[in-house]
């Protein structure tokens, strides 16, 4: 297909090998050098870095398209700007037909999780193609489109992962994943951050999309599983959220039998569609984009192991039910009218299903230009215009107890895009939506955030309530969401917020509204000190300096990576601790954090059949022997949800977690936002109100059968436990015990239920932490 222009470096030529060949691996620099000499060579690429990483490495897009396209960039920028804000007048748009004149702006990220490897080695072979091919279709490609495209969304993961493939090449431990998180705070979780802002990649990118280029189409190319489909592609599974406009699924559909039919004219058996994956969730790389007015797609190609190729047989794909709307692998049914019937499988066959797809992609973005950008256009319009069914804006109102997050919580609607006023007098509004005349006042210094923005689904989305629809099989078992079912970032972030169903004399106050137009002057209303960066670190909330531990070990803990990122965001000191520290006895911490891990991860750690020595065993007998001695002689325990377990048994505590035997027809909450009763009276809950949201991931809920030294901090609301998401059989959980304390010889030991730091998302709870930190 594609002709070669000599003067275009090849990768081969800058790298030694051909990208995505079996065994070969280009790092960051690597790739980030090919970019350079096809910038410095092409008049069709244009390569800017958009901030650094967590690690401090460049974060780099390279746009792609004609020369005469790359030669006016800005004036594009501009163009797409106005199509998808269609309330700011822009100077020397207001006469062009935008539609006409504009180009469809597509970006393709490869390898957020940088174990799914294969499309950040694939992106320097599609630029390179693009920049070169004069066939027709690559033309129309590059006149009509701009691709904004993203070699990795995680460099740094991409050097873990480079380093230790090198490392291991050759030896039995070929193919493993590192021993570490693959992003140095997130892991896998990099792609649970794109509401949240809480990762400099997140920012970096969403600062590019949502602030600078709003593209039509996002496409994030992921990997997964070894023995599923080998792509699995759009129309995705049930259920929708119901704040995504019907539209952009319906052009999520389409692109997605585009994707599927270009596979099949290339004869790639086992590609599914609507199946695993859903459009309920916010906050990953292509569902954000949802709430943008964009078409977000993710593809998802079977794994190898990392570039090394598997075989993969007949028996290991028939397993019944494999995932959510496949029946079976094997079997043609509508979603996958072609199973693949096993053989090899590896790095080029992924690199060539994503090249395909992403033509596929293109193509359409090139020959439907004027229609993305129509429905850009269109749909902003559309959210500008008041609704009877929708709030006039919410209310973040002035005097809150912890100002902090309420900043946090602003920059974050802002850093995507969101207008966000300030009230420079009091308002009076109407709380409930079909209340006629009972007004309240707001006062001044205020924040409101209107809802007819051009992102109107975003702000709905982040401050609405979920209501996840009850969804059970035919066992009556409730099904599997892909991720969480509630997010509602006020309650989250312990923010109060209300919904203004009515704004008294609005038209006649809207000049008293103060558009905030950065965050300091934000953070100067509510009588913060002014940041000198975007999103500065937080004060350190301790009075006291206690000596932490946090135990980290080399199973690659998102929720180790988190409480990380908590306690580097609020400034205080810890070490992280390894399996060796517990099996040595080197503990003299005042406190020490166990994060949410199995008792099996803490104790036994990797394998020694997929992993050196130096990385398995975990903290072992010994460690758990040291541990308990730390706390007989006067250590405190923090432990997370899952490291509850290991504590509960090895202490031999009275207690335990009434949810941990019961059936998913009996009892299930994927990710919701609970109500908690706190006493108040206990140091742990200092300056928390009486009743306090917490977030609930498949978590504990615990029974305590003696209370001698027990004590509950927190228990489970007795009564309107679910604020946001869903709860199957709340009944189990009703009253029980989510915080508990307990005296253990000289010691402490205090276990959290649930995930007091979720994410890095669950400002709200921060302090149970910082509290139990305090010595
Ligand atoms: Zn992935």
């Amino acid at each position: 297909m594609f002709a070669v222009n000599a003067q275009i470096p090849t990768p081969k030529s800058v790298l030694g090998f051909h990208p995505t060949d079996d065994r070969t691996i280009a790092d960051w620099k690597q790739i980030t050098d090919y970019f350079a000499k096809l910038d410095a060579a092409s008049d069709k690429v244009k390569v800017e870095e958009i901030g650094k990483t967590t690690l401090g490495k460049p974060q780099i897009v390279a746009f792609i398209s004609s020369a005469d396209n790359i030669k006016n960039l800005e004036r594009y920028k501009n163009y797409n700007f106005a199509i998808n804000n269609p309330q700011i007048t822009i100077a020397q748009t207001e006469s062009i037909d935008l539609t006409k004149a504009g180009k469809t702006i597509v970006a393709i990220s490869c390898s957020i999780h940088s174990t799914e490897i294969v499309a950040s080695q694939m992106s320097m072979n599609l630029a390179h193609d693009l920049a070169t091919a004069t066939d027709e279709t690559t033309k129309e490609i590059l006149e009509n489109t701009i691709l904004l495209l993203i070699p990795s969304a995680n460099p740094d993961g991409i050097d873990i992962v480079a380093n230790w493939y090198r490392k291991t090449l050759g030896t039995k431990f070929e193919g493993t994943s590192p021993p570490e998180l693959y992003h140095h705070y997130a892991g896998h979780d990099n792609n649970r951050d794109w509401f949240m802002m809480n990762l400099a990649e997140t920012r970096n990118i969403t600062k590019l999309f949502w602030q600078e280029w709003f593209p039509q189409i996002v496409y994030d190319v992921h990997q997964q599983g070894q023995t599923g489909a080998r792509m699995t592609i759009p129309p995705f599974y049930d259920p929708p959220n119901p704040r995504i406009d019907p539209l952009i699924l319906r052009e999520l559909g389409l692109l997605g039998y585009k994707m599927a039919a270009d596979l099949q004219r290339t004869d790639q058996a086992g590609v599914t569609t609507n199946a695993t994956y859903d459009t309920w969730w916010h906050g990953g790389f292509r569902s954000a984009p949802y709430y943008h007015n964009s078409v977000g797609i993710l593809s998802e190609a079977a794994s190898a192991e990392l570039m090394t190729p598997v075989t993969i047989n007949k028996e290991a794909l028939s397993r019944p039910n494999p995932s959510r709307g496949i029946a079976s692998m094997l079997e043609p049914a509508t979603n996958i009218p072609d199973p693949w019937e096993g053989g090899v499988w590896g790095p080029k066959d992924i690199a060539r299903i994503e090249t395909v797809s992403a033509l596929a992609v293109l193509e359409m973005a090139a020959k439907f230009r004027e229609r993305y950008l129509k429905n850009s256009y269109d749909l902003a319009s559309k959210n500008l215009k008041p609704s009877n069914n929708e709030p006039q804006a919410f209310i973040v109102y002035a005097g809150q107890p912890n100002q902090e997050p309420v900043a946090r919580f602003l920059e974050i609607l802002m850093w995507q895009g969101m207008e966000v006023h300030e009230m420079t007098r009091e308002l009076e509004i109407i709380h409930e939506q079909n209340d006629k005349n009972n007004f309240h006042e707001m006062p001044l210094g205020s924040f409101l955030v209107f809802v007819n923005q051009p992102q109107k689904n975003n702000v709905l989305s982040l401050f609405e309530k979920q209501v996840y629809p009850k969804r059970l099989n035919a066992k009556g078992e409730a099904e599997v969401p892909y991720d969480v079912a509630g997010w509602t970032l006020p309650l989250q972030m312990g923010v109060e917020t209300v919904a203004a169903w009515n704004i008294k004399d609005l038209e006649k106050h809207r000049s008293t509204l103060k558009k905030v137009e950065n965050i300091n002057q934000a953070r100067t209303v509510l009588n913060l000190k002014p940041n000198k960066t975007s999103f500065d670190k937080l004060p350190n909330p301790l009075k006291s300096s206690p000596k932490i531990g946090l135990y980290k070990g080399f199973t690659g803990s998102m929720d180790e990576g988190w409480t990380r990122l908590v306690l580097d965001n609020h400034q205080i000191p810890y070490t992280s601790l390894m399996d060796s520290d517990f099996r040595e006895d080197k503990l003299n911490y005042d406190a020490i954090i166990l994060p949410s891990i199995s008792e099996r991860g803490i104790v036994s750690g990797l394998p020694k059949e997929r992993y050196p020595e130096e990385f398995t065993g975990g903290i072992g007998e010994s460690g758990v022997a040291n541990l308990k001695k730390f706390v007989e002689n006067g250590g405190k325990l923090i432990c997370f949800d899952d490291s509850c377990e290991l504590v509960i048994k090895q202490f031999n505590l009275p207690m335990k977690n009434v949810l941990g035997g019961l059936s998913r027809a009996e009892f299930y909450s994927p990710g919701s936002i609970w109500q908690l009763d706190v006493d108040t009276s206990n140091g742990l809950a200092k300056g928390f109100n009486k009743q306090t949201p917490a977030y609930f991931i498949n978590s504990s809920a615990y029974e305590i059968s003696d209370s001698g030294k027990l004590r509950s901090v927190a228990k489970y609301a007795e009564k309107d436990l679910l604020l946001s998401g869903w709860i199957l059989g709340e009944k189990y959980a009703l009253g029980k015990t989510a915080i508990a304390e307990s005296d253990f010889g000289k010691g402490k030991l205090i276990l959290f239920a649930f995930r007091p730091q979720h994410r890095g998302q669950t400002f709200g709870t921060f302090p149970f932490i910082f509290n139990a930190l305090e010595k």
